[in-house]
């Protein structure tokens, strides 16, 4: 069919490879797969425009990339949520004139862009959500405005856990960081986003029926908004990066290394795009690392001056050097068993790998879908947002990992983290980890082939599409 002919969707992913990476796979597919011309509107650095603007051209010419300069609104010490949501509110002016000029069936919006529902309003274009996060996390957010109006003081300080209809109960130590004060502008922020997901014609979510299923049960099932119907939840994934291609020497080292290593022998360590730990924190996770003797690789960034971890986003910090902060020898007395990766890995590649057996992780829910894809166990180390209720579903609902005990902001010692990873790598409770891990990969695997339940969620959007504004 001739592109114009084709059914048009708009996508507006909130800046953040978090956001970007699975709408951009979710944008791939509808292209190759579902008969659809997308255009992926993007506001956020040159760099990373132009990375998925050539990505985009060698690919189909179905999927156009259209770059929006983000503005720039931030002052010193602002928040990460806080940030964001200003600098789009005011990049987003210009996107009315964008849609008359692209005159889109539907448009998919995320967490953070739904200032773009009043646009699509005014010109009757359907607006759609991808949720990048766990179902739990959608379902809670869903609630909020309820507890918002019902709950006084902090929810922290309720006894109890938070109850989601249909859902099982979230303790407040686990709540995503945004909703823990709410006298501060993140959680204003917040709440007025996942407020406003009433209004979309639905949502997409980046799982699939084996791996949530009773949370998804709870969203099809019950009402979250007086007069108004919860929006049809449609689970479209496992979403990642399909193929990953190794950027540079260093990568490919990787992979090589990888190689020679026994089969599901090796712990991937990695805390996402942002993660960074303490000083002393590293040092004690190097020395577990070490007394576990299993083999690893270690993902590391230069640490943080504060105890607790922090988040710093899109800082890739290529120049670091590790010796300086392991403790001494560390590479040295590890050399061939352990790998010391500073900064960033080919984390897809590593998960695919059949020598990777374990991924020590933040739990990021990016990070949580690629390592059950590839049927990887994980040991769940949540560090900021909404990372510990993913662990809580991991360990608890979904039986694919053990937790670090981590008291408030006391380091883990280098014992507990000896514990975690003798457990999945070489202990009983692993085997049945990596066993249940392996089932939720062929589930995924079935879920998004052909006749699967997400690429049968995902045709039935298309077909909407299809219908509107034929
Ligand atoms: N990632 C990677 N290499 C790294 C660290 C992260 O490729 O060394 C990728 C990872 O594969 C995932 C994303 O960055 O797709 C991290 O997303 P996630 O939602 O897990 O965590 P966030 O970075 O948003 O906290």
């Amino acid at each position: 069919m001739a592109e114009e002919m084709k059914p048009h969707v708009a996508f507006l992913p909130s800046p953040g490879m978090g956001h970007i990476t699975p709408l951009f796979q979710l944008a791939k597919r509808l292209v190759l797969r579902h008969g659809i011309r997308v255009s992926f509107l993007v506001i956020t650095t040159a760099a990373v425009q132009n990375f998925l603007h050539s990505a985009a051209s060698t690919l189909s010419p179905g999927l156009s990339i259209i770059k929006v300069p983000p503005a720039d609104v931030i002052t010193a010490d602002m928040p990460v949520l806080t940030q964001t949501c200003l600098s789009l509110r005011e990049s987003l002016k210009p996107l009315k004139s964008i849609l008359i000029q692209l005159n889109p069936n539907a448009l998919i919006i995320d967490m953070f862009t739904t200032d773009a529902i009043d646009v699509c309003t005014d010109l009757s274009v359907p607006v759609y959500s991808f949720f990048p996060a766990s179902t739990i996390l959608l379902a809670f957010s869903l609630h909020l405005p309820t507890l918002d109006h019902e709950i006084e003081g902090e929810y922290v300080d309720v006894p109890g856990p938070i109850q989601v209809p249909g859902c099982k109960p979230i303790r407040t130590a686990d709540l995503l960081d945004q909703v823990k004060n709410r006298k501060i502008d993140e959680y204003k922020w917040y709440l007025f986003h996942v407020n406003r997901l009433r209004f979309v014609a639905g949502i997409l979510i980046n799982t699939w029926e084996n791996l949530d299923r009773s949370t998804l049960k709870a969203l099809r099932e019950n009402s979250f908004f007086q007069n108004l119907p919860t929006p049809r939840i449609y689970p479209v994934g496992p979403l990642i990066k399909d193929e990953e291609h190794l950027t540079d020497h260093k990568d490919e080292e990787i992979i090589a290394w990888l190689d020679t290593q026994p089969r599901e022998s090796v712990l991937l360590v990695s805390f996402g795009s942002g993660g960074i730990l303490s000083g002393e924190q590293i040092i004690e996770l190097a020395l577990g690392l070490e007394m576990s003797q299993q083999r690893f690789i270690l993902v590391v960034r230069r640490p943080a001056h504060a105890k607790a971890a922090v988040v710093s986003f899109g800082n890739h910090d290529e120049d670091n050097n590790p010796s300086e902060y392991l403790p001494d020898g560390f590479v040295e007395r590890t050399r061939g068993v352990g790998l010391v990766v500073p900064a960033w890995a080919p984390q897809v590649a590593v998960l695919r790998h059949p020598s990777t057996g374990a991924f020590l992780s933040h739990c990021g829910w990016n990070s949580t879908v690629e390592s059950l894809a590839h049927g990887v166990p994980m040991i769940a180390w949540p560090l900021y947002a909404e990372q510990r209720m993913n662990a809580a579903l991991l360990v608890e609902e979904v039986g694919v990992a053990v937790r670090v005990r981590i008291a408030g902001e006391e380091v883990v010692g280098r014992e507990e983290v000896e514990r975690v990873v003798r457990m999945v790598i070489e202990g009983e409770e692993g085997k049945g980890m990596r066993s249940r891990a392996r089932e939720l990969k062929e589930t995924a695997r079935q879920a998004f082939d052909s006749g699967g339940s997400s690429f049968d969620s995902l045709c039935s959007v298309v077909e909407s599409w299809k219908t509107h504004g034929a």
